[in-house]
């Protein structure tokens, strides 16, 4: 084992200690591959199954799994007529299962996501029965202010690239701080606490995923 690796692992102990004082379920995995199976293994068969746009869903192969497995998915690109939209996205909240990844997470347990229509932190606050979030440990931070800063950093402007915003970022590499209509940060969620307990669980790997 490399020393990142043991290092990651005393983390993910304190990690683990830290989210279930908040009523969030936590799980620690070395690899991709891991916590590919564990995400999965927490979805029944049958179950419906929503989620917002996720790099990291999407590159550990969880994504390609649930739309290819025994499943009731909802994709709200299906339509692209807005009546239809409205529909989807009622279907969404109510699903039995979300899955996302975290923009980044805080050593005290915290969950900070920043998003540009809000879809996605609506349904991590509330709505479906259970959200599943996936992420690597190297979104973790010290706490909430240095979170938020590294989602302007790191995390928004390469997916102003992924996503075609046009914002300052997209063509700088650097947040502005805009204001820009197209902005992907137009709304910035906290989470300190699940109400419900086990609502949320966090998978995280020791291996990149993501930005
Ligand atoms: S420039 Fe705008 S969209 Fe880009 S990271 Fe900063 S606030 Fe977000």
């Amino acid at each position: 084992m490399s020393y990142r690796s043991e290092n990651y692992e005393k983390i993910a102990a304190t990690l683990k200690k830290n989210f279930e004082k908040r009523q969030i379920d936590f799980f620690y995995c070395d690899t991709v591959e891991r916590a590919k199976e564990q995400v999965l293994s927490l979805i029944p068969k049958g179950a419906s199954v929503a989620w917002g746009g996720s790099l990291s869903m999407e590159e550990s192969g969880v994504m390609d799994a649930v739309k290819n497995g025994d499943y009731r998915t909802i994709d709200r690109h299906r339509s692209s007529d807005p009546q239809e939209q409205k529909k989807i996205y009622g279907e969404i909240v109510c699903a039995d299962f979300f899955l996302m990844s975290t923009n980044a997470f805080t050593l005290d347990g915290q969950l900070v996501n920043i998003d540009g229509l809000g879809n996605r932190v609506a349904c991590l606050s509330y709505g479906p029965d259970k959200v599943i979030i996936l992420a690597s440990m190297d979104k973790l931070c010290t706490d909430v202010d240095e979170a938020i800063r590294r989602v302007h950093l790191m995390a928004a402007p390469p997916n102003a690239l992924r996503v075609k915003a046009d914002t300052p970022c997209s063509k700088t590499g650097v947040c502005a701080d805009c204001q820009s209509p197209g902005s992907i940060c137009c709304q910035t969620l906290v989470t300190r606490i699940s109400r419900i307990p086990g609502r949320i669980t966090v998978v995280l790997t020791g291996e990149k995923l993501g930005f």
